[in-house]
């Protein structure tokens, strides 16, 4: 078994970028004759892992696009690969276990190979058990690979026939390229358990049935996929990132549909970053660790909160496996927030258009705070942020100081050129030590610098977005959902990142988000939007983090405990008793 693997990541390669080849040109063993890197047929850059010598690494820290990996797998790895993408493409070993009756939620990094071992389980994608060069296999040579475990027993009722499967993809923003016509069209025609009408209401889809696809939202395309596959006559249902572009009150409705589905005949999977929305969907965990982009491996099945803890703790005790160096901690230590001087503060303020009003409580940020907003959309969060900036008049209520606002909008479209480009254009000191230091390597960023901005992951494109937003000269730094599209380890990177940022210069920030771990991390004081939907917004606060989190979570109708291992913040199971008696004593929020 190979026990250190070399990947080139083709996305990044760029041998016209780096100047013709420079792996290939600087490479010691190429230089003594070997032919340890060549250049590839698809005209990227390749790498012979049985010849290229990991203690040299010169390959891996010369070239400019970070798109060279070479490393040891575990030690204690028993598993034998499932797929290949190419003879130095990732691998991903072992496959996700579902189970009838229960859901199964997936925890792990971006590009660690989720989606690839989801479509292989929903036969979407054939698998060439490592072998890239012999070919896709057929699923009676996953049977024997897993002869006498659970998923041989699952794989054999596929063989069979008897597994139907409803996959959500992640991508849902490709949809309108694939699915063209009106939602009630491709609903009407997913509807095979006659379940549309319900779907309909519980998903908020009825305003928009008869929407051409490619006018829809981020959240509506999100409900709309859901809906369409709850639809479907299926026993295995799937669900890839069901959170991303939903606000937080959509969130826990989809959670609760997704949780309800899994019976004695059916069996559920998740994937999810928002650990809130994973814990209060699954019943089991299974972790997926490994490197991004150059291996990914499954473990077994286990219990909700072991899971989560151990993934966070990055420590696997079944298999004596430390899979990242640190653990992941949601305690902030003592708050400080209030103790700092009032940096800006607004009156009042009140705001009617047409056909929705709005209402804002006066308030005040002090330096170095991090002010948080969250609420269903439709409420005027973003109102309230160009009142604060001048770009709209309130009608009710006067702005002493218009404040400079930087702001990371929510969605992110790409500008042209490399990563470099665009903060040479707008970062003022993007070269000093300390950004390097402290925005630019906390997000792992330096590695992909010299990249061109089309060609980067969801997740690599908001956390440029952070640092482009942190680099401008301003009052407040404003991030409507810096969480989307980032794995847990990196939204507590960004969490840090943005505190950080905002203690040193003595200035604030202010956070619109639906993810409430992230929330509760980042926050030192809320404002939580309420009303109707399009129609009319109130807000309460500034709330102090307790009562805004208690306030939050009152209108979600869940209740929080404190994991005593992690310090986090884990969700009560509905009906529980410590969940009666924390919503008796109107204590939603554990703190
Ligand atoms: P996740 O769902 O965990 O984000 P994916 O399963 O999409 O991860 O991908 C895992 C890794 O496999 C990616 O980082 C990428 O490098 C690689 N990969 C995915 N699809 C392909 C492909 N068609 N060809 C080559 N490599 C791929
Ligand atoms: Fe250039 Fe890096 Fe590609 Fe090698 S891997 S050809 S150094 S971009």
């Amino acid at each position: 078994m190979v026990k250190r693997i070399a990947v080139i990541d083709k996305e990044k390669c760029n041998p016209i970028g780096c100047g013709d080849f420079l792996c290939i040109r600087m490479c010691p063993l190429n230089r003594m004759g070997k032919e340890a890197m060549t250049k590839g047929s698809d005209g990227k850059a390749h790498i012979d892992e049985n010849i290229a010598n990991d203690a040299c690494q010169v390959c891996v820290n010369i070239c400019p696009f970070g798109a060279i990996h070479m490393v040891k797998l575990p030690d204690k790895l028993t598993s034998k690969p499932i797929h290949r993408f190419g003879k130095d493409s990732f691998i991903l070993y072992n496959l996700p276990l579902p189970s009838f009756d229960k859901v199964v939620g997936i925890i792990g990094r971006n590009g660690i190979g989720k989606s690839t071992a989801l479509k292989i389980l929903a036969g979407v994608m054939k698998p060439n058990l490592g072998e890239p060069e012999s070919g896709e296999k057929d699923i009676n040579d996953l049977i024997d690979m897993y002869r006498g475990t659970e998923v041989q027993k699952f794989l054999e009722k596929i063989k069979s026939g008897d597994i139907t499967i409803a996959y959500k993809p992640q991508a849902i923003q490709l949809l309108p390229d694939q699915v063209k016509g009106k939602v009630r069209d491709l609903l009407e025609k997913a509807n095979q358990n006659g379940r549309m009408d319900e779907m309909v209401t519980r998903l908020e889809l009825s305003n928009v049935l008869d929407r051409d696809i490619e006018d829809l939202s981020g959240g509506e395309l999100q409900r709309m996929a859901i809906a369409a596959t709850v639809l479907k006559n299926a026993n295995f249902y799937f669900f890839d990132e069901p959170a991303s572009f939903l606000d937080i009150t959509s969130r826990i409705k989809v959670a609760k549909l997704i949780r309800e589905m899994a019976n004695y005949h059916t069996a559920v999977m998740v994937i999810e970053h928002d650990l809130t929305t994973l814990d209060y969907i699954s019943d089991q965990i299974q972790i997926l660790y490994g490197e991004p982009a150059v291996y990914g491996i499954i473990t077994q099945t286990k219990p909700v909160r072991r899971g989560i803890n151990e993934y966070l703790d990055g420590f696997l005790p079944d298999d004596n496996i430390r899979f990242r160096p640190y653990k992941i901690t949601f305690s902030r230590g003592i708050e400080k927030h209030g103790q700092t001087p009032v940096l800006f503060e607004w009156p009042d303020l009140t705001k009617t258009f047409t056909s929705f009003k709005i209402k804002i409580n006066a308030g005040k940020i002090h330096k170095g705070d991090v002010l948080t907003i969250t609420g269903s959309n439709g409420l005027g969060k973003t109102t309230f942020l160009k009142m604060l900036t001048g770009m709209i008049e309130p009608d009710g209520g006067e702005l002493k100081d218009k404040v400079r606002i930087a702001y990371k909008p929510q969605d992110l479209i790409p500008q042209a050129g490399t990563v470099k480009d665009w903060l040479d254009k707008v970062a003022k000191d993007h070269d000093s030590g300390w950004f390097k230091q402290n925005i630019l390597e906390k997000l792992s960023l330096q590695t992909i610098i010299q990249n061109n901005i089309s060609d980067l992951s969801g997740g690599e494109l908001q956390k440029v977005f952070i640092a482009v937003t942190l680099s401008q000269e301003a009052d407040v730094y404003a991030f409507d959902e810096p969480s989307a599209f980032i794995d847990v380890e990196d939204r507590i990177k960004v969490a840090e990142v943005i505190r950080d940022f905002m203690i040193k210069k003595e200035t604030c920030a202010i956070v619109v988000d639906h993810d409430v771990q992230f929330l509760d991390f980042i926050g030192d004081e809320m404002l939580v939007f309420h009303g109707e939907q399009g129609k009319e917004g109130s807000v309460k606060g500034p709330l102090g983090k307790r009562e805004g989190m208690n306030e939050v979570l009152k209108m979600l109708g869940i209740t929080y405990r404190m994991d005593q291992q992690t310090k986090r913040p884990r969700i009560n199971k509905i009906g529980s008793q410590l969940d009666i008696t924390q919503k008796k004593e109107g204590k939603y929020y554990y703190a």
